[in-house]
Order: C-alpha cells, then structure tokens, then sequence
C-alpha cells in the first residue's frame, strides 16, 4: 500500500472515510491469484457459473437499498438515481447469467471433417472506471466478462470506490469464488497502468476521459492486449420546428443536468431550428428553473452536487466573463460542491460549444436545416449519444444514421438499456458493450478441425 485518499461527501464535504493505494506490487499480487480462481471457474459446467451470477444478483438485489445510500454519500446522486444505479447492477448481473449457456460456436462445413467454434476466456480482464457512476459502469465490465469465464479485477475512481468495494464483498457473500472478482483502489497512474502493463490481465475495459483513454490504448497495444474504451462526449440534441415542442423542452434539462451533467451521454449540446429558438427557450426557462437541485437524500431532488471542490473548480472555469449565459436555475448555497444548471447561448466556435465540460452547462445552438443540423452535431470530435426530436418520420430515420453517435435516440433522450448496444464513435470510444453480444467481447475465438478418417 502507498498512501490512502480521504473521502469527502461531496453535499456538505463531511469526510466519510479513508481508502488506501494499492501498489503496483499489489495489483501483481491480485493477477496471480486471479488467474488460478479462473482456471477453477472455467472448469465449472456453464450451469454452475450461470447459477452462480444469478445468486450474486439476488445478494445485489437485498442490497440495493444500502448500495444506493453508499452511493448518495460518495458520489452525491440523488437517492432515486442511486436506487436505479444499484438495481441496474442486478439486472445486468441476471441478463448476463444467461450468457454461460449460450455462448454458442459455429460448425463449419468443411471437407474431410468438421470445424467448430469455441468462444474460449481471455483469463484475467482489467476493468477501470471513472468516478461519474461508479457501480453501473463497473457492472458492464465485471458481468459479462464473468460469465464468459473470466476473472475480473476492477480499479474504481479515485474519489468512489465504496460501492465498488461492498460489490466486492457482496460478490463472495453470493457465492463467487474467492478471488474471482477482485476490487482494487488506488492512483490510475499506478494501479491502472499496472493492469494496463501486466502481461497476465488479456484484456483491458477502460471507462473516462480520452486523453486517459488514448494512454491506455497505447499501453494495451505494447502487450498486443484488446481494449474497450467508453470516453468523453459532447452529445447533442436536435430539436426540429415540426416537434412537439413542449414535451422536448420538459425533457431537455434532464438529458442534460442528471447527475449535474456528469453523464458521458449528456446532450450539452442543445441544437435548436433557428425558427423555433426563441419559443423554445420561452419553454425550457421555466423547466429549467423548476429542476430541483438539492439535498440527494430528498427522494423530490432531481440533481445533487458536483463529485469534488477539484471538479467543481474545471466546470467553472467555462464560465468566464465571455460566456454568454441566457439562464440558470438554482443551487444550495452553504457546504457542499453545487453548481446550478446554466444554460448558454454561445457562437459555435466557443470553447464551451466544442469542449466537454462535464457539468450541468449547455449551449444552445440555432441551425437553418437539416443538412446543418447533421453538419452541426457532427462538428465535434465526439460520438457518444444524442436525440433528434420530429414529428417527421422520414427525417427522423435520415439524422439518426447521418449522425455520427453510437447511441442515439428519437423523441426521448434514453441512452442505456443493457440489452442493447452501448458505445461510441470518434473519440468517444471503440467497441460496444452491453447488449447479447458483450460476453464474447471477452472470449478469443478459436476454430478446431477434427479430421473423420
Ligand atoms: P479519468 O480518465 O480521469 O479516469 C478514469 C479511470 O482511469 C479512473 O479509475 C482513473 O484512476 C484511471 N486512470 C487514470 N490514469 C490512468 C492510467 N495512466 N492508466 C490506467 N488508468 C488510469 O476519467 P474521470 O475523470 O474519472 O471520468 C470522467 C470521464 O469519463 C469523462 O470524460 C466522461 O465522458 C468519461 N465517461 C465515459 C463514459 C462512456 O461510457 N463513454 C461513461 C462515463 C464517463
């Protein structure tokens, strides 16, 4: 262990207690032990590691109430957030425990035999993942690599670990084999990068910023080692004069200001047809104003804090004397890392327009027509999520493949169902996960012919 980072409840900055840093020495430890309880898990019938995931997800599902408290006083979500954070674990940990018996191979055919497919483990997968929802984007990772037959070590964010921690230990209360499922906290440039380096981890999955992302990427490539990569966004959502108007504005700040805008999949970008501006920003004000920011303990609050004083400080920093704020809503003042929802009507080449701020700020941006509105929400490294808003059936099928997202939706701002693909393009990610598919994003395919004569 070197070191330890003080947790601070980031509503009234009380300290809620002290992780410790595993050392690089420490994470060599944990793959060696993680690559014998994979053997042993490999070995198990598909049934066993089914039945096994599915007894996790009844401990998660007895627990979500305390998972979803933990949560409030780290992290700052609002409870009800939190709640569905915590059941969300469960049901991705069911929906995956039907992965084991499933991960059907191919039969070729071939002459003078046959060729089959097995989707065989990897062995040891890295999970790393930031700080903005802790326990959902671990449980992407760490469920459907277990039950492709994996072991999983997970590395939480710095600043909340304690529901990765108490997944940990819920995981070995379920019935998991010990060392399977291992959780290790500590600094991304020591522990992260050792599992990004260590030849024993076969796979990385790395959830957070892009510029960490590229350096993870760069990691994993010496060792040859497959990544997936969630990063940044600067999502946008279109709003097209022929919508209906009052259902788009109501649902724009939540796709926006949930969890104070610290949402990969948030539409900070707000694209609006230059005919309709200035009735729709007659709408969003007061939805804006009546979005409730305040104690996450409150089952009425809508938005909790920001995650740190440190965070806090970079989403403020946008807020310079050359922002041009069109209105905000409110915050607590007293204790605590508020900030209230802005809402900006910068030019298109503002720093604020491009840049992820990952905090509850969006801009709006007026376009002419839907040729500028696909150019406009392209204009951007990013590729995460999105909404296009239209009664036009036609329009809505031609904006969502002309934009360049890997998740996007029309006539609502949903981005995650763990049956469905999640991920993005550009600089917002590589690879998928979620969806069927996701456990085989954690085997090696290998093809064997068997010869008849
Ligand atoms: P971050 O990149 O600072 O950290 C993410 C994780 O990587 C942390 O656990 C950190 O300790 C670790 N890390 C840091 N340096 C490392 C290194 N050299 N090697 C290995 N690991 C290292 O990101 P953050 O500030 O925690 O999270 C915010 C970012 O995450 C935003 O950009 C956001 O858009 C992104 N994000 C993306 C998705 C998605 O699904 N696309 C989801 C959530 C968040």
């Amino acid at each position: 262990m070197t070191g330890s980072t003080t947790l601070v409840n980031p509503a009234d900055e009380t300290v809620i207690g002290e992780v410790p840093h595993a050392s690089a020495d420490d994470v060599d430890a944990a793959v060696a032990r993680a690559e014998t309880a994979q053997r042993g898990w490999a070995a198990l019938a598909p049934a066993e590691r089914a039945a096994a995931l599915r007894r996790f997800a009844v401990v998660v599902d007895a627990h979500v109430e305390e998972l979803a408290q933990l949560e409030v006083r780290n992290s700052g979500h609002p409870i009800g957030s939190a709640r569905w954070e915590a059941g969300h674990v469960r049901d991705v940990l069911n929906y995956y425990a039907g992965a084991p018996e499933r991960l059907l191979g191919a039969q070729t055919p071939v002459a003078g035999g046959i060729a089959v497919t097995f989707h065989e483990p990897i062995g040891v997968v890295g999970v790393i993942v930031p700080w903005n929802f802790p326990m959902t984007i671990a449980s992407w990772g760490f469920a459907p690599a277990l039950a492709a037959g994996n072991a999983v070590i997970l590395k939480p964010a710095d600043w909340t670990p304690l529901t990765a921690l108490r997944l940990g230990e819920l995981a070995l209360e379920g019935g998991l084999p010990e060392h399977l499922f291992q959780v290790i906290t500590g600094r991304g440039s020591v522990v992260g990068d050792r599992m990004v380096t260590h030849p024993g981890v076969g796979k990385i999955v790395f959830t957070g910023s892009t510029a960490t992302g590229v350096r993870v990427a760069e990691g994993a490539a010496r060792g040859l080692k497959p990544v997936t990569l969630e990063l940044g966004g600067k999502s946008a959502n279109i709003v097209f004069a022929d919508a209906d108007l009052e259902k788009a504005a109501a649902a724009a700040p939540g796709a926006v200001f949930d969890n104070a805008g610290q949402d990969c999949c948030a539409r900070s970008r707000l694209l609006v047809e230059r005919s309709v501006l200035d009735r729709f920003l007659e709408l969003l004000e007061p939805a804006v104003a009546a979005f409730r920011v305040g104690d996450p303990r409150d089952e009425a609050t809508e938005m909790g804090p920001l995650v740190s004083a440190a965070h806090r400080e970079s989403v403020a920093a946008f807020l310079d004397d050359s922002a041009r704020i069109a209105f905000r809503g409110t915050a607590p003042e007293g204790p605590g890392f508020w900030f209230a929802p802005t809402v900006l009507l910068p030019e298109r080449g503002d720093r604020v327009a491009i840049d992820e701020i990952f905090g509850p700020v969006v801009s709006v941006l007026p376009f002419d027509d839907e040729a500028d509105a696909v150019a406009l929400a392209n204009a951007s490294e990013y590729g995460l999520s999105g909404s296009i808003w239209t009664r036009d059936l036609g329009r809505g099928i031609r904006v969502a493949r002309g934009v360049r997202s890997g998740t996007l939706s029309v006539n609502s701002n949903s981005s995650v169902r763990y049956t469905t693909p999640f991920g993005g393009m550009k600089a917002s990610g590589l690879g998928r996960e979620l969806g069927p598919d996701a456990p085989l994003h954690f085997t090696e395919t290998k093809n064997v012919f068997f010869a008849q004569d």
